[in-house]
């Protein structure tokens, strides 16, 4: 009677409780990942996620291995597949990590039902630093702005300290029936558009660990100076593997704390992915519905309008004339991310002066993005279009020109991701389409 170990957004050994706790069953575990494109609950992958979610799996299988435990794979929505599992397995307890999204939903679901079957049901301490639940103010709600919801993280507990990778599993008699990984056709063929993607990223959970320390050691001390200059290469890019879960956030706030190194402002970073997945806690329509319900009304462009359609795919495909969003978009598409600077410009320039939804755009990057984050994306996208938790105000409309010449003044990033954009006629005029803006802005500034 073994305990079956669900693997979801923790594709990792370290700090995971699940498995640690499945690792003293001595009748051994199974290790399970289901890949749910059906669930209403579970949005579906986009294709950058799909590639890194492919060679993350690949990694997980491999340090399984060597523990003597098969990754098994199967597909399907994740309430039917996982007591499918269990009943070839007889597995006798299921453990896994939280989830906070709207999937939670369908764990809360699955945990009632496997306990009514007699099936033990355990789920563990998730990819937070701190509970949703546990983060509250005084009286009894949600935080709505960062910095006071920051502040009561610090003043709270500070997270447990990770937990090690087990050093040895012990493999259940009985194994699940396991699909193979190049059957789910998580990587792009005809065309393979992932070639530079896989020259700049590699997944897994001991890639991870290497730009954590290769922060620590050469980045963390130029962070703060040079965190919004998108050609300095100082941010620690552990976007995703936080996405997926391959480093846990408590391994990363530990190892910083221990470093000696000045990591409040890295810290406060985390805070505010911490921040996004609080908000989603609450809000698992968050990519579908503005936060501030006024902007339900807001006068969007039609983007099936020739003129709109034409603008969108020239933002897209970096050809709307302004440097900087032409890098941004052309760094986006070609490796699979994006500075944060440049993010926050070229979406404050789809809302704003392209006056296009912002959830078009979250779905580009929701699609194009290897570290696509159910809450992160949405939250930011939020952020900037000024419909947001303790969001950016609308009428401060960032100006590509003026943000080029302050973050990127000796021209190194536009010359690397778009050396030719000079060339591409300007889409709009950045004035008019200003004050277009903020008189839509006004139709809804007063609505109750
Ligand atoms: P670092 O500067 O090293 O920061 C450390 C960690 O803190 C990051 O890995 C990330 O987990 C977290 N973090 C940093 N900034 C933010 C932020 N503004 N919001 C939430 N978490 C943050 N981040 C995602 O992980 N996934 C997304 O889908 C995503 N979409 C975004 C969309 C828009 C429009 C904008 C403006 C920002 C978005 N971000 C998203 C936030 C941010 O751009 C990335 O987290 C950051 O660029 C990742 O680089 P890094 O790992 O080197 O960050």
């Amino acid at each position: 009677m073994s305990t079956l170990v669900w693997f979801r957004d923790d594709l990792r050994l370290a700090d995971h409780a699940a498995l640690s706790a499945a690792a003293e069953d001595p009748d051994g575990i199974v290790a399970l990942y289901v890949l749910d494109e059906v669930s209403p609950e579970a949005r579906p992958l986009g294709g950058a996620a799909r590639w890194w979610l492919h060679h993350s799996l690949s990694r997980l299988r491999e340090s399984l291995a060597a523990l003597g435990v098969p990754l098994i794979l199967r597909r399907g929505a994740a309430a039917e597949v996982v007591p499918a599992a269990i009943a070839e397995c007889g597995a006798s307890r299921v453990t896994w990590n939280r989830r906070y999204g709207a999937e939670r939903e369908i764990d809360a679901g699955l945990k009632a039902q496997l306990r009514a079957e007699g099936t033990g049901a355990d789920s563990f301490h998730g990819g937070l630093l701190f509970d949703p639940t546990q983060i509250r103010t005084q009286t009894g709600g949600p935080y709505r702005v960062y910095s006071a919801f920051w502040r009561a993280c610090l003043a709270a507990p500070a997270p447990a300290a990770p937990l090690p990778t087990p050093e040895s599993l012990r493999c259940a008699g009985v194994q699940p029936a396991s699909d193979d990984l190049d059957d789910w056709r998580l990587l792009p063929t005809r065309p393979d558009w992932a070639g530079e993607i896989a020259e700049r990223w590699t997944p897994g959970e001991a890639d991870a660990l290497v730009r954590l320390e290769r922060f620590l050691e050469d980045r963390a001390q130029g962070y703060a100076r040079g965190r919004d200059f998108p050609s300095e290469e100082v941010t620690s890019e552990l976007s995703p593997s936080l996405r997926w879960g391959e480093i846990s956030p408590r391994t990363i706030w530990h190892r910083a704390v221990a470093s000696g190194a000045d990591v409040g402002g890295f810290l406060s970073e985390l805070g505010w992915r911490e921040f996004a997945w609080h908000t989603l806690f609450r809000h698992t329509d968050l990519h579908t519905r503005p936060l501030d319900e006024r902007y339900a009304a807001f006068p969007w462009q039609d983007a099936d309008d020739p003129t709109a359609a034409d603008a969108l795919r020239a933002w897209r495909t970096g050809r709307t004339g302004f440097p900087l969003i032409d890098a941004g978009m052309r760094e986006l598409w070609r490796s699979g991310t994006m500075h944060n600077r440049v993010r926050m410009v070229v979406a404050s320039f789809l809302t704003k002066n392209l006056l296009i939804d912002w959830r078009i755009g979250e779905a580009w990057f929701w699609d194009t993005l290897v570290d696509a984050d159910a809450a992160s994306n949405p939250f930011n996208w939020q952020w900037v279009a000024g419909c947001g938790a303790d969001a950016a105000p609308y009428f401060r409309v960032f100006n590509p020109r003026t943000q080029q010449e302050k973050f990127d003044r000796g021209g190194s990033y536009v010359d690397r991701w778009a050396p030719e954009s000079l060339l591409h006629p300007e889409i709009v005029d950045l004035r008019e389409t200003r004050i277009r803006a903020l008189a839509a802005y006004d139709t809804v500034k007063n609505a109750p």
